[in-house]
This record gives structure tokens, C-alpha cells and sequence, in this order.
């Protein structure tokens, strides 16, 4: 992962004004009108979640020799990661890698095998899922991915790195928020996230929190938030990919860390199954 964490030993001031939308004009994101109150609440990973793909190493690939160049690589100097972040933006942009060509790129990335079926089973039982986007990517992308695939409107709420281009053509990136969680990178913790939206949703709701609450993962970065989790609820985490292992080894070791269901996924198919099941328990 390129970009990943790049932010993260930067210490960003407290944003005042915050750009979430890569674009001036935000896109099109199910509203708080159309969702009622569903009964549950689902989180979505990104990058090797709902992509098959990280999005960063798709757009390094766009390089001639689909790698970063060693002298670039090599002027990384420890604790300035946001330094090292915007020397790569530059070089892509001084490669001749345009916005229209990075972004080109993202839309084009598959989605992970059966997520599509999920998403329209989803979008079939939208009286009763409530779906957001957490994600160590940035805004840029992930709106063009959901806006060209047609799936913006499924989502309630994505919360990622606030991104834009400049004039010269390149992606600016800035950290999410910061946090004081010893276990995440200092850009994102992905449990603060979810603390605080469900928190804010069940007060929306006049009190009513939601009855099961699921997160789906993949990457290392993706366990904080299962421990926002109840006993109620399931992790779905992929199977053989960082998440996975480390969630094996916590309940190896007996930690009673995390109360979820942990349940791997190898495709869409596998949540859409445990999903359907919660349904007609009722
Ligand atoms: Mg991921
Ligand atoms: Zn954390």
C-alpha cells in the first residue's frame, strides 16, 4: 500500500472546515428520508473489500514501469510521511499522470467477486440496512468508483481522507481526523468513526440505537472498529487477509477483546448468506 498511512505520522491541526467531497458539488448519497429506520447498521471497508483492488498500487500502476522510481522510495524519511505523500502525488503528476488518468483508473477497478449481488440484495432490503463507507482511501476516488458504478446512492454517509487537485494537476491528500488510539495510524481510527456515527444516529433516532451493527473488512486497519462491536453483531472479515489473521490470533490467545461473530468472507456471497439468515430470525 503506497499511500496508506502516509498520513500518518503527520500530526494535522484540527481541520476547521473540512473537505470531505473531492468535487465542489457533493455527490448523490442516500438520504436520512429514504432510510427510515433501519434495523441494521453496515460498515464497508474499500479498498480489497469492496474493490478487488488497492487503489493506490492501481494508480502506481499507471507508471511507465508501474513502480515508484528507488530515489523517490529512498528519500522517505521517518516521521514525515505527509513530506513523502506529496512527493509522490507530485511525481505522478510530473509523469504525466493526469486527474482524468488516475481517475480513469479507479473507476475501472473491479469490484471483489459477488460484492455487486450483495449490494443489490442490500439495496433490495434498504428499509432495513442503513449502509456507510469507512475507508483509509480518499474522497477522490471513492466517489468516482461508487458515482461510475451507481452505487453512490446506497450509502448513507463515506468517511475517508479528504482529497482534491490542484492547479498543477495533483491529488492532494489530508488526514481523516486525529485521534488519541494507540493502535491505529494517526490519520484514521476506524473505531472512533464508528463510536461516534452510531452514537450521533441513535440520537437522531430519538434513543433508538440499531439492533445489529456489521463491519466488513480486509485490511489491519480494520479490527479497531470490531471492537465497537457487541456480541450481537458479526465481523466479516477476509478470510486469509490481514484482519482475518490477526482476529484468529486474538481469539487463539483467548482475548475477550472482541465480542462480535467473527465470520470470514472469501466473496459477497458468504455475507449476503449470514445476512440473509439475520433476516428471517427475526
Ligand atoms: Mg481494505
Ligand atoms: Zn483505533
Amino acid at each position: 500500500k503506497i499511500f496508506r498511512g502516509l498520513n500518518c505520522i503527520f500530526h494535522p491541526p484540527q481541520l476547521k472546515t473540512p473537505k470531505y467531497y473531492c468535487e465542489e458539488r457533493p455527490p448523490k448519497m442516500a438520504s436520512s428520508s429514504t432510510t427510515n429506520n433501519p434495523r441494521f447498521l453496515m460498515f464497508f471497508d474499500f479498498d480489497e473489500t469492496m474493490i478487488s483492488e488497492n487503489s493506490d498500487d492501481t494508480v502506481v500502476n499507471l507508471l511507465p514501469n508501474q513502480q515508484l522510481p528507488k530515489w523517490l522510495l529512498d528519500s522517505y524519511r521517518e516521521g514525515h510521511y505527509h513530506e513523502f505523500s506529496g512527493k509522490i502525488t507530485a511525481y505522478l503528476a510530473e509523469q504525466g499522470i493526469t486527474k482524468d488518468a488516475l481517475l480513469s483508473a479507479v473507476q475501472k477497478i473491479p469490484p471483489n467477486a459477488g460484492m455487486l449481488d450483495l449490494f443489490r440484495f442490500l439495496q433490495s432490503h434498504q428499509q432495513d440496512f442503513e449502509l456507510v463507507v469507512v475507508s483509509d482511501a480518499n474522497t477522490c476516488f471513492i466517489e468516482r468508483w461508487l458515482e461510475h458504478n451507481k452505487l453512490g446512492h446506497l450509502f448513507r454517509k463515506v468517511f475517508t481522507n479528504p482529497s482534491h487537485f490542484d492547479d498543477s494537476g495533483r491529488l492532494v491528500l489530508q488526514p481523516f481526523h486525529s485521534h488519541s488510539c494507540p493502535r491505529c495510524p494517526d490519520n484514521m481510527c476506524k473505531q472512533v468513526i464508528l463510536r461516534e456515527y452510531m452514537a450521533g444516529r441513535e440520537k437522531e433516532r430519538g434513543g433508538v440505537g440499531f439492533q445489529r451493527v456489521f463491519y466488513a473488512g480486509d485490511g489491519s486497519n480494520d479490527v479497531c472498529p470490531t471492537r465497537a462491536l457487541g456480541p450481537q453483531d458479526a465481523a466479516f472479515a477476509r478470510r486469509d487477509y490481514p484482519m482475518h489473521k490477526l482476529m484468529m490470533e486474538m481469539q487463539q490467545s483467548e482475548s475477550t477483546e472482541i465480542k462480535a461473530n467473527v465470520v470470514p468472507w472469501v466473496t459477497g456471497a458468504d455475507i449476503e448468506d449470514y445476512l440473509a439468515k439475520i433476516m428471517k430470525e427475526r
